[in-house]
């Protein structure tokens, strides 16, 4: 049986929403330093980084969003039975990657999998430079090493929901970030 969208969900908050806006602020602040000079392409990576993505440029100075495009890619890993995943595209980017100052925005780095897959593809079509930025990371959990430059929190191996993290779809929405149990 489907369950209720109404359903009491038994979240804790590990990060409240002024701290999460805070932080948003700081990354965009670094970005708007260190993009100064440049006409930056956003990827962002599905479905996750949608919120964290438009929050971070809810916070850039106007002269670099009138510079900046942004785009989206889909990504879908599967564990299966063995134990190396694998990833597959589910939607490719519309703008040329080639010759770009590329920021890949990710809301949540886990074994790194999904983003080492993402910035192979993205390396070989030739950008200008290439860097990540995350709302979370899980460094504990790492199996792919990915080099992140901008990173909102690092927590530590648990669960979490909200501000664009779901669990079955759910909880994407929250403004805070949540351990689920
Ligand atoms: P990866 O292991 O490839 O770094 O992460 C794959 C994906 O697993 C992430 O992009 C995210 O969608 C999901 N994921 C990993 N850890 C968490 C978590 O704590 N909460 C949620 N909601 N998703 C997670
Ligand atoms: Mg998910």
């Amino acid at each position: 049986m489907p369950r209720s969208p109404l359903e009491t969900p038994a979240l804790r908050v590990l990060i409240e929403r002024p701290q999460v806006e805070q932080r948003i602020g700081e990354l965009a602040q670094m970005l708007a330093a260190d993009y100064a000079g440049s006409a930056p392409l956003l990827i962002g990576l599905l479905n996750g980084a949608v919120q964290f993505m438009m929050a971070l440029m809810e916070r850039l100075p106007g002269e670099l969003l009138a510079r900046l495009d942004y785009d989206f890619i889909g990504v879908a890993s599967y564990q299966g039975t063995e134990s190396s995943g694998q990833v597959e595209l589910t939607k490719d980017l519309v703008v040329a990657v080639a010759g770009r100052d590329v920021l890949v925005v990710d809301g949540i780095v886990d074994t790194g999998r999904s983003l080492d897959f993402v910035m192979a593809m993205i390396a070989s079509r030739q950008p200008l430079s290439l860097k990540v930025c995350t709302l979370l990371n899980k460094p504990a959990r790492r199996e792919f090493p990915v080099p992140i430059e901008y990173c909102g929190f690092e927590i530590e191996d648990t669960f979490v929901v909200g501000y664009g993290m779901d669990c079955d779809q759910r909880y994407r929405a929250l403004r805070h970030i949540a351990a689920i149990g």
